[in-house]
């Protein structure tokens, strides 16, 4: 069964660190059931432990490191419709200069 959205969210936040209360307070959920959406997707992913979960979420693509700082970076804001952030700001000039300097070379 897929996971849904809220396992995600909750799995997400436990992946950074988060505690349930913070989640709870984050989310405007009961304690309780904060709990269970982490016990449902660890479930799920027939995972042995939290840390696992979030291991195997990230591995299934559920869970996605977010890449910043690089031409990469730069396009996955603009797909995901946002304002890039600076790093990728940066990392999309140091882009440009280079394939500017590439193809100067190449002329
Ligand atoms: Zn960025």
């Amino acid at each position: 069964m897929p996971l849904v959205e809220r396992e995600i969210q909750v799995l997400k936040a436990i992946a950074e660190g988060a505690s349930y209360a913070e989640i709870a307070a984050d989310l405007i959920l009961a304690h309780a059931t904060v709990k269970n959406y982490a016990h449902s997707a660890i479930k799920k992913l027939g995972a042995r432990s939290q840390a696992h979960a979030v291991h195997l979420a990230y591995q299934a693509g559920i869970l996605r490191r977010e890449r910043h700082g690089d031409h990469a970076g730069y396009a996955a804001h603009l797909y995901r419709g946002e304002e890039p952030c600076d790093l990728c700001k940066a990392g999309e000039r140091a882009y440009r200069n280079s394939r500017r300097q590439q193809r100067k070379e190449a002329a």
